[in-house]
């Protein structure tokens, strides 16, 4: 009980920051009770507004637009929306300052990045107000799955930089404010899954949120070793793609449904899960999505490029950002009644996780967060064809230099341990697969105890 008062006051960092999460979250609950064409509606009044703001604001914007010679205050249909060109993933690594709007105050944006579920490492910036949104919709969407502030929350997560390690205040903190266990799936072995295993049956947490590749890794691990007697209210899996079979496992193990979620680094939260599981909503009052299909709106049940725009960073305006996804609209309309459309299938977040020769399985994602933030890096493959190798390429963009090269591969080396040869080479290009997705981590060494199909 004394979480559930204290966490709100705690988790936020200051008191404008938690104002804004406050509001965000009234106002995205209420529009949840609005029509489809009452949302439309509000996305495209924010989105002229972006649209507006943006021509006069960020330099990268206005310059497209003068050269195309289209003005924002020609785009009145969603056909007309479709003349605005497409904003990729190099436009951004090419113009990230152009990108900032004018007008804000700098000193008060985070500037992020990502390693990208595409290989291809990209900064950005958010404003506070942004992040404070994007707080608010996870709050909405974990309480479809019954979570409230509070709760107790195990984590099976990978990012380094998102670990509470920092101070022993820090740590008390995460536990017993923010009520949170951790198992960093950047470094598993059985012996630690068990640990965790025997704490999560003793502490009985209410939700748990993981990888999806890393919550069925446990919950495999869990059934085999019969510990499987962890019993949330609901499993979110985010960050990497969830195949049926997967769902299948944890939900049979933790006896409970899970909640598959959309998000990534540049735009937190773009689709998630209701209690009724017919998809994902978008969640259209925060980001515009359109699925493409070479360059036309491709129709429900075909799969298309995602084409998203962030509708409250103004900051740094993704409009039309292409991110580099796959995904599949449904036509149906979900029993739970809310406004957002659909997502049946979302592709393009297969990772593979890395096993080790001394015994621990290393989720493809460290090799992302080891590329955040390189100068240089286009993109990456990390190959593991046999247990004792892994073949790591780079498509760079002219200024890697040697010693860059060399202090990635020693990282490679101390984290995944003895026994294991790492080569890293610069390539001109690498190859897509055959749904032209880009896969990022790749290997051919089954884990045991986990069966994967194909
Ligand atoms: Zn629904």
């Amino acid at each position: 009980m004394y979480a559930k008062l204290f966490q709100p006051l705690w988790m936020l960092r200051d008191r404008e920051y938690r104002g804004w999460v406050f509001r965000y979250r009234r106002e995205l609950e209420r529009n949840e009770q609005l029509s489809v064409d009452q949302i439309q509606a509000l996305q495209w009044e924010r989105l002229k507004q972006l649209l507006e703001h943006a021509y006069l604001n960020v330099p990268f914007y206005r310059r497209r637009f003068d050269d195309m010679g289209l003005h924002p205050s020609a785009i009145h249909t969603p056909e007309d929306w479709r003349r605005i060109p497409i904003l990729t993933r190099h436009d951004v690594q090419a113009n990230l300052e152009d990108l900032v709007a004018t007008n804000c105050d700098r000193n008060r944006l985070s500037r992020n990045t990502t390693g990208g579920s595409t290989g291809t490492p990209m900064a950005f910036y958010q404003d506070n107000e942004h992040l404070a949104c994007h707080q608010a919709n996870k709050l909405r969407f974990r309480a479809w799955a019954g979570f409230e502030m509070g709760d107790k929350i195990a984590l099976l997560w990978g990012a380094d930089r998102d670990i509470p390690t920092r101070s022993w205040i820090e740590r008390q903190r995460i536990r017993f404010i923010r009520r949170e266990r951790w198992l960093n799936t950047f470094n598993v072995t059985p012996e630690k899954m068990k640990r965790f295993a025997h704490e999560l049956i003793r502490w009985r947490p209410k939700y748990v949120l993981a990888y999806a590749s890393s919550a069925y890794l446990f919950a495999s691990f869990l059934r085999e070793q019969g510990l499987d007697r962890i019993h949330p209210a609901a499993v979110e899996t985010s960050a990497d793609k969830l195949y049926d079979f997967q769902r299948q496992v944890i939900e049979d193990v933790f006896q409970c449904p899970v909640f598959d979620f959309y998000g990534s680094r540049e735009i937190a939260g773009m689709a998630g899960e209701c209690e009724a599981h017919t998809g994902l909503h978008v969640f259209s009052d925060i980001v515009h999505l359109e699925v493409l299909h070479n360059g036309r709106p491709a129709v429900p049940g075909e799969m298309g490029e995602v084409i998203v725009t962030d509708l409250h960073n103004f900051a740094m305006p993704l409009i039309r950002y292409q991110n580099g996804d796959l995904a599949q609209t449904s036509e149906e309309t979900c029993p739970c009644g809310r406004p957002f459309p659909l997502l049946t299938e979302i592709v393009g977040r297969a990772v593979d996780a890395i096993s080790t020769p001394n015994g621990q399985y290393v989720h493809g994602e460290f090799f992302s967060h080891l590329f955040y933030g390189v100068d240089g890096v286009r993109r990456y493959q990390a190959y593991q064809p046999s247990l004792n190798e892994v073949r790591i390429t780079i498509e760079s963009s002219g200024d890697l230099s040697e010693d860059t090269l060399q202090t990635l591969r020693r990282k490679v080396m101390a984290h995944l341990g003895p026994g294991i040869e790492v080569s890293m080479q610069v390539v001109d290009a690498i190859p897509l697969t055959p749904t032209g997705k880009h896969r990022y981590v790749i290997s051919e060494v089954l884990l045991p105890f986990v069966s994967r199909p194909d």
